[in-house]
Formats: C-alpha cells, sequence, structure tokens
C-alpha cells in the first residue's frame, strides 16, 4: 500500500518515510503543498498524511483539494495545531483523522491501520482467485488452507495482480504502485520477484494456474476460477 505523506520539515518527513516503510508501506514525500496536490492527484495512494503548516499553502486547502480530486483519498492529517477547534474545522472540512504533534509513532500507525481497515472492509473484502485468497488488511496470504509467507514486494505484487484480475498490467504500474516513487528499479527485478513469487504458489510460467506472462506488456492474474469476492474491483483504485 502506498502512502503520501507532505510534510515541509525534513526532519519529520525523512523520520515518517522511514518508519512507514519499515511497517511495509510504499512511502512518497512531498514538502510543499503544491507538489503534495500534485503527487496526489497523479498516483494512486491508499493514504495520505497531511501537515498543515506548509510553506506555500495552508494544509487545509491542500486536504480540499486532495479531497476534490480524489473522494476517496483517506486523509490523516498530522499537525502542531492542537486546538479543537483546529480540529473539528480539519475533520468537518476534509479529514478522515486527526493526529497532533508531538505523536508517539505507535499510534501513527495503529491510527493509519484503523483507517485502512474501514475504508477495505467498505471496499475490499478479502480477494479469493481459485484456491488464492488474499487479505490487505492483516497483509496475509493463504494457499488453500497453507499460510503463504511472503516477502513484502511478493505481497505487494500478488495484492495489486488480485485487485485486477484478467486484466494485463504493466510492469511500469507494478513499479508505480509496489515501489515507491524515487526507488530506481529496473524491470529485470520485477522478473525475480514474479519468479519466486510463482514458485511459492507452485505456478509453472509455461502453464499458469495464476500468473500469465503476456510477452512484451505485463502479467496478468488468469481470470479462469477466480471467484472475487467483491465483483466490482475497479473501483479500488
Ligand atoms: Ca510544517
Amino acid at each position: 500500500m502506498r502512502i503520501l505523506v507532505v510534510e515541509d520539515e525534513v526532519d519529520m518527513a525523512n523520520a515518517l518515510a522511514r518508519g512507514l516503510t519499515t511497517q511495509g508501506y510504499a512511502v512518497d514525500t512531498a514538502s510543499t503543498g503544491l507538489e503534495g496536490v500534485g503527487l496526489g492527484t497523479v498516483y494512486d495512494y491508499d493514504l495520505a498524511i497531511l501537515d498543515l503548516n506548509l510553506p506555500d499553502m495552508d494544509g487545509l486547502e491542500v486536504c480540499q483539494q486532495l479531497r476534490t480530486e480524489k473522494p476517496e483519498l483517506p486523509i490523516l492529517i498530522l499537525t502542531a495545531r492542537e486546538r479543537i477547534e483546529d480540529k473539528v474545522l480539519g475533520l468537518d472540512l476534509c479529514a478522515d483523522d486527526y493526529l497532533v504533534k508531538p505523536f508517539h509513532f505507535d499510534e501513527l500507525t495503529a491510527r493509519i491501520r484503523a483507517i485502512l481497515r474501514r475504508e477495505f472492509r467498505e471496499r475490499t473484502p478479502s480477494l479469493i482467485a481459485g484456491d488464492l485468497k488474499l487479505d490487505p488488511v492483516s497483509r496475509t496470504a493463504q494457499l488453500g488452507k497453507k499460510e503463504l509467507s511472503l516477502t513484502r514486494k511478493e505481497f505487494g505484487i500478488l495484492h495489486y495482480l488480485m485487485r485486477y484480475p484478467g486484466r494485463v498490467v504493466s510492469q511500469e504500474e507494478l513499479i508505480e504502485h509496489v515501489w515507491n516513487e524515487r526507488v530506481n528499479i529496473f524491470s529485470n527485478s520485477i522478473r525475480i520477484h514474479i519468479h519466486s513469487l510463482r514458485k511459492k504458489l507452485g505456478d509453472n510460467a509455461n502453464n499458469p494456474q495464476y500468473i500469465e506472462t503476456v510477452i512484451g506488456q505485463g502479467y496478468r492474474l488468469l481470470k479462469t476460477s477466480i471467484t472475487n469476492s467483491h465483483e466490482n474491483t475497479d473501483e479500488i483504485s
């Protein structure tokens, strides 16, 4: 899952990015409101963390613009503004949650999990493809009754493919959603992760049951035997 952090204080932005990456999220940071709106508009984030005191515009304005551009995007305000009026305003205007600095990192991640759980309960129950099952909230995957032990990247790739069963997903798209923006990834690396993922699924590239390689285009989760519990997965972008 991919998180946008809009924060102008470099140390804070770096600490958030580092901490959240450790928790398995892909993180992009923006140091101005304008950059935040830009990134938030262009990319599909699962959550935005937003500072209010920004150098170029007020965070509440950023919040409202993001809300207009991406009505589904969960937004958590993380700010030093601690007055009750500010909290009420932020939550009423645009935000899903509001946390005051200084904060404890564990509380932030607990709130993030709670927001994502709420979102995913509404929009994404477990994804199911044949005997393959993936729970985006608990970040677990099962093949039949067997728990799969996936790396962060493998999980991210499988999650993304299962969101769009039957559709060809390009390597670029996978990189965009599973890796963060600034990491320079060679396409070869995707192939390596797909290879190990297939191995764990007991899948065969030449006669795939789950992940098909579409030469020159990307990868596709085979739609045969898909019994996705949520019909319209396209709305989860
Ligand atoms: Ca600030």
